[in-house]
């Protein structure tokens, strides 16, 4: 069966850029199938944040999340490719380091959950929401 070709959002979160992991991470990816289609290299403001992560403003740690994802440079990509969503979740494995699997992004170079080096949508809906905000001219 042929699995949908589908975009993602990804951003490398600033404790990744600052250890100098963007080769490492953007490697996994291409080596997985999934095209790069955008990219931008950018510190966000504390609004671009929270509009980020508006889904999440009412967790305990909204403050927390705003304030590390604008604390430094980020790499925001559309990732493309079969099944891009959930292939690009494996890649980055549980949210928590300490859960993730073996081989995948956060268990390889995530410190904790907080600074957990990359963002992935989780689906279709919050795939177009996401890219809409960062790359509105590649939205299929
Ligand atoms: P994911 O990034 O795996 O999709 P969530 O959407 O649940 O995870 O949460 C968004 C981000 O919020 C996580 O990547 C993580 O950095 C942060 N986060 C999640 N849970 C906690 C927590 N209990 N304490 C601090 N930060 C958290
Ligand atoms: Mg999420």
């Amino acid at each position: 069966m042929t699995q949908d070709v589908q975009q993602t959002l990804s951003i490398i979160k600033p404790d990744a850029v600052q250890r100098d992991f963007i080769g490492n991470i953007i490697s996994r990816f291409e080596g997985a199938g999934l095209k790069i289609v955008a990219m931008q290299m950018k510190q966000l403001s504390k609004s671009e944040a929270e509009t980020f992560y508006a889904i999440h403003k009412e967790r305990p740690f909204f403050g927390e999340l705003v304030d590390f994802i604008s604390s430094d440079k980020v790499v925001i990509m559309v990732l493309e490719g079969e099944d891009a969503i959930q292939a690009n979740r494996d890649i980055m494995g549980a949210t928590n380091p300490d859960d993730a699997k073996a081989g995948t992004i956060r268990h390889d170079i995530s410190l904790s959950i907080g600074e957990n080096s990359v963002h992935g949508s989780d689906s279709e809906a919050n795939a177009k929401i996401e890219i809409e905000q960062f790359f509105p001219e590649i939205l299929k």
